[in-house]
């Protein structure tokens, strides 16, 4: 008999599980429990569209059985089976290799997270096992395969009897350890209690021996026990049940029970509609982002249901891009079950339900951040970026569903505010929203540009994710105040005194800037005298629509049009470097080109852009020293 190997990542997963010192083993029950529903789903979907196979309720079960004397543990399903080629594939490989080789070899060695946060499936029979069999025949087929590994050696696959589709999984316990009890698995009142935690709502009965007593005769006191099979699961799914009879411990098992997320959720939406459209669902919104969320891989949708029968793992068209963060079930009697995927993008019933869905996101959100802005803060901190994509994309469809959402890292408040905030604080004075860009709140603090803006009293919010610029321009105002970017041409402030010296300081000095300006040529559009400039020397600014900010993350991106703002560089002209500008325009043109490009590079260096050539902005400033 041949011994396979396990694919490598596979091994890995395994390797894991056995030496495990995890606290919650007992989950192995949960997802083998899981796996025998899923594969009687299978049989019953199959029956709805197959004319020759019928599901009689009462020939589909799973069974625990427990055998102390030989320490297993063993669970029957009646589900569809695999051959043996799918015992190969699918128990000699792990489905979730993808996933596992996102995490770090560090997350991998301490395997804690993994097992409490992922969805770890057949394997984690090895907490408890030493040895796992699985006897399985699949439908349609009249051979039984015996599939049995005693670890990460390997696995052997033989053909052996089994009279009824389905299959049987056997687990020799591991051997009792000085802090580890493996005989509880064996306890009825244990198996039980772990049943009714994790898989109460299976919709298929789990059955279990129990012990019970009885009076041995009428005429003494005398008790016997005797075994009566029993079914221990309440079968009705949590999400027909009434929320006062729920807890949310029992939300988030059912959480963790369907892989919803590795993390337990922040907030759990349970909606019973019986209106238009009929239909009950659970909605997780995760606290935790998922680890492929801002990639490629990362794919929407809620489980569809129909009546109680997944018909759907992920149904992308019941969640907007802007919700899609949000985990969770639907299940409706009003979708017909064979409803093709095709069919469903045009289900008038499901456009129904999905736009009902949202709006219960909305307002849950809205709630969350108007009674518990704490945990909203954690929210939009994992998830913000997403509803800020919602907002920009789409030519802003649904701009104004979700602005009441956004919040900003405020220059006063130095936390996140939203816009209503910010608007209601504004003065009678204040024309604009004003906001800043850069890197991180640090940078923006030391912007030159918000001088003016900051001395005025205005709050500023601090823009740092490079998507807030492009998300704003789509609003283009919030109650009727328009934005304004600090470092725009005008600033919308009224200052009569400013005005005045600047325009007499550039008559003046005319002649000086043009110098400038064409030494800057095809780098700066225009060397202007600032306005809002008070203690820093220079800074860059841009006129029109395309901000410094917007021209960077443009430029990264992969179809890059090499957009360019129409950069201006600011002068003070109350600092002392503007009296040495002067004095070299009248006596030292090559010291004026030299202050030039240095002050240039300056400007760069502070809105964070490259220096054109490094080199030769060292060997100026090494001019200056000697
Ligand atoms: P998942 O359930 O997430 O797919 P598992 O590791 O739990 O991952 O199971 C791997 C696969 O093995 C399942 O997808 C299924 O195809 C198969 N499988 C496991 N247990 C059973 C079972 N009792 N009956 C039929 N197939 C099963
Ligand atoms: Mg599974």
């Amino acid at each position: 008999m041949e011994t396979k190997e396990f694919k490598a990542e596979s091994k890995r997963l395994l390797d894991m599980m056995i030496n495990s010192i995890y606290t919650h083993r007992e989950i192995f029950l949960r997802e083998l429990l899981s796996n025998a529903s899923d594969a009687i789903d299978k049989i019953y979907y199959k029956a709805l569209t197959d004319d020759t196979l019928t599901f009689d309720k009462d020939e589909y079960y799973i069974k625990i059985e427990a055998d102390k004397n030989t320490r297993t543990l063993k669970i029957t399903d009646t589900g569809i089976g695999m051959t043996k080629e799918e015992l190969e594939s699918h128990l000699g490989t792990i489905a979730k290799s993808g996933s596992l080789a996102f995490k770090s070899e560090n997350e991998l060695k301490d395997g804690h997270d993994i097992i409490g946060q992922f969805g770890v499936g057949f394997y984690s029979a090895f907490m408890v096992a030493d040895t796992v069999t699985v006897i399985s025949k699949a439908l349609g087929s009249n051979e039984a395969y015996k599939w049995e590994s005693a670890g990460a050696e390997g696995y052997t696959i033989t053909p052996c009897e089994k009279d009824s589709v389905g299959t049987d999984i056997i687990l020799k316990l591991k051997e009792n350890t000085e802090d580890e009890n493996y005989d509880e698995y064996l306890e009825e009142y244990r198996l039980k209690s772990i049943v009714k935690k994790y898989s109460d709502f299976i919709r298929y009965p789990i059955k279990m021996d129990v012990t019970k007593s009885r009076k041995k005769s009428d005429s003494d006191n005398e008790y016997e026990e005797y075994q009566e099979e029993e079914t221990i699961n309440s079968m009705v799914p949590i999400w027909r049940k009434n929320k006062s009879e729920l807890t949310d411990e029992d939300y988030n098992n059912f959480y963790m029970e369907k892989h919803y997320g590795f993390d337990k959720p922040l907030r759990h939406i349970h909606i019973s509609v019986d209106g238009a459209v009929r239909y009950n669902a659970i909605l997780y919104i995760p606290e935790k982002i998922p680890f492929d969320y801002y990639s490629p891989e990362y794919e929407k949708g809620l489980e569809l249901y129909s009546s109680g029968v997944l018909i759907m793992n992920k149904c992308a068209d019941l969640l907007p891009d802007y919700f899609s963060f949000v985990k969770g079930m639907v299940d409706s009697e009003d979708l017909s079950l064979n409803i093709s995927r095709e069919m469903l993008q045009h289900d008038r019933q499901l456009k129904l339900i999905s736009k009902n869905i949202s709006k219960k996101i909305k307002s849950e959100l809205t709630s969350l951040l108007k009674n518990d802005r704490e945990k909203y803060e954690e929210f939009y901190k994992a998830f913000g970026r997403q509803l800020k994509f919602g907002v920009y994309s789409e030519f802003g469809t649904h701009k104004e569903e979700l602005q009441d959402l956004l919040m900003f890292y405020s220059s006063k408040k130095k936390k996140q505010v939203t816009l209503d905030e910010y608007v209601s604080r504004m003065s009678e004075s204040q024309k604009f929203i004003y906001y800043a860009t850069g890197d991180t709140i640090e940078r923006i603090e030391k912007l030159p540009q918000t001088e003016l803006v900051a001395e005025k009293g205005y709050e500023i919010l601090y823009f740092t994710d490079d998507i807030d610029e492009f998300a704003i321009k789509m609003l283009m105002a919030f109650k009727d105040k328009e934005f304004k970017n600090v470092a725009s041409g005008d600033l919308g402030i009224e200052a009569d005194e400013v005005e005045k010296v600047t325009a007499e300081e550039e008559k003046e000095n005319k002649e000086l800037f043009e110098f400038m300006k064409n030494l800057l040529s095809g780098k700066v559009k225009d060397v202007r005298i600032s306005k809002r400039l008070k203690s820093h020397p220079v800074c860059l600014t841009a006129d029109g629509e395309v901000s410094i900010e917007m021209e960077k993350v443009l430029n990264m991106m992969p179809n890059n049009q090499n957009v360019k703002a129409d950069k201006v560089l600011e002068i003070n002209v109350h600092h002392d470097v503007f009296a040495s500008l002067k004095a070299a325009f009248e006596n030292d043109k090559d010291k004026l080109t030299l202050y030039t490009h240095l002050l240039y590079n300056q400007a760069l260096l502070i809105e964070g852009l490259p220096i054109e050539d490094p080199v030769d902005f060292t060997n100026d400033i090494c001019k200056i020293m000697v």
